[in-house]
């Protein structure tokens, strides 16, 4: 705790008033660190295929001056670590608008099953070149919560995409919408590798990635399941993450009773 005290007027002597404060320093301190990891986080992640294209300038300027096989490898290399850096800072970009308007509360009525068709039908070039076939069991619409549009299509969209990287090519993946009871359920399903029970609770953390490799394979960068949790917070919803290895995952979205309009 930090005590601050403030004199309240100029009288002097006896009648002087003070007012004596105290704030609780700890969680002040907690989102300090936790801003300076995620800056430091940020930058090297942003560091690294810089310090490869820095690299591989260097070396077309000199040694690969006249090797033009080796130019065209490099370039192509280059263009991907570009393609990289232009989609973490499109992530970083999507962090920070939702940060912002975390306190605005929600107030459209958007309906769940125009979203997730559209999410499928703009997802479905990706799942074919993957080999995954997208499976929908929608309700009939409309089924409206209240809520951001375009957020709630963001989530739907890194959910579906998520499912179809990570999931088994060759395999289905299963998108579905049902009400259940007052509550509202959306949820993504693969037959995937799943993910092991200690990597789960960490997944929403930014840059958390359960294996480095895959998840760059597959152009990952590590903050799609922080901005989902971002926006969800956002609609009072939250995200249920089942997976079983050896079988896959599911990630359902549940949205509170309260926040229903039924139509
Ligand atoms: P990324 O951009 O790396 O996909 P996310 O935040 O969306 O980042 O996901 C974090 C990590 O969680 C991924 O790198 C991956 O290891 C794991 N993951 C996410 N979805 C799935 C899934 N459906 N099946 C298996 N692993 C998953």
């Amino acid at each position: 705790y930090r005590a601050t005290v403030l004199l309240l007027d100029q009288a002097g002597g006896a009648n002087r008033q003070y007012l004596l404060s105290f704030r609780d320093q700890t969680e002040a301190h907690r989102l300090e660190r936790m801003r300076s990891d995620f800056i430091a986080n940020a930058s090297h992640e942003l560091r690294t295929p810089l310090a490869s294209l820095s690299g591989f300038i260097e070396t077309l300027r000199g040694p690969a001056r006249n090797d033009e096989a080796a130019r065209d490898n490099f370039l192509e290399i280059m263009q991907k670590q570009a393609e990289r850096m232009a989609r973490l800072i499109d992530d970083l970009l999507s962090l920070s608008r939702i940060e912002m308007k975390a306190h605005i509360a929600v107030k459209d009525q958007v309906d769940l099953t125009t979203v997730l068709n559209h999410v499928a039908d703009s997802l479905k070039p990706l799942a074919t070149n993957l080999g995954v076939e997208i499976e929908r069991h929608i309700e009939p619409g409309p089924v409206s919560v209240l809520g951001d549009r375009d957020e709630l299509t963001q989530v739907f969209q890194n959910l579906i995409e998520n499912a179809c990287k990570y999931g088994q090519s060759g395999k289905k993946i299963i998108v579905e919408l049902k009400r259940a009871g007052e509550s509202i359920k959306a949820s993504v399903q693969d037959f995937g590798p799943g993910i092991p029970d200690e990597h789960i609770p960490r997944l929403t953390e930014r840059f958390y990635r359960v294996s480095l490799e895959t998840s760059r394979a597959q152009k990952g960068t590590g903050l799609g399941l922080a901005i989902v949790k971002h926006i969800l917070t956002r609609h009072r919803a939250r995200l249920v993450v089942r997976s079983k290895v050896g079988e896959g995952s599911s990630f359902t979205v549940m949205f509170e009773p309260q926040k229903l309009e039924r139509t």
